[in-house]
């Protein structure tokens, strides 16, 4: 796999120099420079395949020229080892939950890939990495469970006060060892600013050898097309039109899912599903992209304002509006009624809906009553115990917590606080 520079085609660097560095020095985005595909017979045949194995064939087609197959397999061995079930509510409507990794979200896939990958290319490296990273919520936990004790690898995560639920606060600032969590007053579109930032700035990358986790490394990206497949797997006895419902903040989830319909995964449409941060939405409805600041949320993984990923997505359309519409709706909602789709879906199906998977729900709900035709899954990002006190208000019974979850609980939080400035992080990163 070779990758361009979204803002210079003739940037051009290979896997590792992408994944050691995050961003090119430009401020574009690593794009592939060919998308590849699968053969029409792993299609036909895709039910016999376990979801590591299906998980193995894309990476093969995909950096498979880059990595031995030896090296391939232990990598999605050791990272892609818990499951991605398809639950169909009825026979037109159906979950793929995400959320049966070690931080329960679907950021365990990017992070655990991730960080096998990172830790492939520094084998006989010297200096140690720094993986810089800002999270709205679940990234931090994923790439602190992801990275947690890895050799030659240390993890700062920066996530914004206040504004990241209790439990996924723990998940990021209780681990210790290699992972330090910084708390920025400001928001998380700030911490993401900061991150962007500290990459350009000469004297850190002088100290540090800095990389991101973020979903501006297309080692997140790369992982993230597996459970597309896998879900295709699941649907496709019914014989049906397949869309996807992908509730959305940077947009690396819905990037990673166009790229497996690129890749030939025969999906007929996708939904980019947001709550009132609906830039997206608004740019799918008026071909005019407009960031603006984040706005704090119930669905807070997705308060996202000027979502990263957004080049990328128009880069797999080569900019083009029309043919990106042609397969990509916008739906959004508010709070209230994200709360009352929450109720929708457990009393109509008793399950339990984490407060971004109801988005994804109710626009599959939205693009059905025009496209009956169609089998409809949303992907249930995260587990809804990680928004426990949004979930135990809305729904009459409370969420079971899972045990990893709960054994956070009575853990004690260590984070560094920090004003908002750049200067601030700039200053804290020099002199530790
Ligand atoms: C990160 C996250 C999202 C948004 O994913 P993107 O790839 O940034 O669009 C949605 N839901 C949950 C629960 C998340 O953690």
């Amino acid at each position: 796999m070779q990758l361009y520079s979204t803002n210079n085609p003739d940037n051009i660097v290979d896997l590792k120099e992408a994944v050691l560095k995050s961003l090119p020095e430009d401020r574009g985005l690593y794009m592939p420079t060919h998308i590849p595909k699968l053969s029409p017979e792993f299609f036909d045949r895709i039910e016999e395949y376990s979801f590591a194995d299906i998980a193995y064939n894309v990476a093969i087609t995909l950096i498979g020229d880059y990595i031995s197959k030896d090296n391939i397999r232990g990598i999605i061995d050791r990272a892609i080892n818990f499951p991605a079930p398809v639950k169909m509510h009825n026979d037109s409507i159906g979950t793929l939950e995400l959320f049966h990794g070690p931080s329960l979200a679907f950021k365990d896939f990017g992070a655990r890939f991730m960080a096998e990958l990172i830790s492939h290319f520094i084998k006989g490296e010297e200096k140690d990495i720094t993986i810089l990273v800002a999270t709205s919520g679940d990234t931090g936990g994923a790439v602190a469970a992801g990275f947690y004790n890895t050799p030659g690898i240390e993890v700062i995560i920066l996530y914004p006060k206040g504004k990241v639920s209790d439990l996924q606060e723990k998940q990021l600032t209780t681990l210790g060892k290699n992972i330090t969590a910084l708390e920025i007053d400001g928001t998380f579109d700030d911490c993401q600013a900061i991150v962007k930032q500290a990459f350009l700035d000469p004297e850190l990358t002088k100290k540090y050898n800095l990389s991101s986790a973020n979903s501006i490394n297309i080692a997140r990206l790369i992982p993230q097309t597996f459970y597309y497949f896998e879900a295709y797997k699941q649907v496709k006895k019914y014989g049906k039109k397949v869309v996807f419902s992908v509730p959305s903040g940077n947009f690396g989830n819905l990037t990673a899912g166009l790229l497996t319909k690129k890749m030939g995964l025969p999906i007929d449409h996708f939904i980019a599903a947001t709550n009132i941060n609906k830039i997206v939405p608004d740019y799918l409805e008026t071909g005019v992209y407009k960031p603006k600041p984040s706005i704090p949320t119930i669905s807070n993984a997705m308060d996202v304002g000027a979502p990263s990923n957004f080049t990328r997505l128009l880069a797999l359309y080569d900019n083009d509006y029309t043919a990106l519409k042609a397969d990509v709706s916008g739906f959004y909602l508010n709070d209230d009624e994200d709360k009352m789709v929450m109720k929708d879906i457990y009393n109509l199906y008793g399950y339990v809906a984490d407060p971004h998977g109801a988005i994804g729900y109710a626009a599959i709900k939205h693009f059905q009553k025009l496209n009956p035709d169609h089998i409809g899954v949303y992907l249930e990002t995260a587990h809804p115990a990680k928004f426990l006190d949004i979930v135990n208000d809305v729904l009459p019974r409370p969420v079971d917590v899972p045990d990893r979850l709960q054994a956070l609980v009575g853990k004690e939080k260590v984070a560094h606080s920090l004003p908002l400035e750049f200067e601030a992080t700039k200053e804290w990163l020099i002199n530790r």
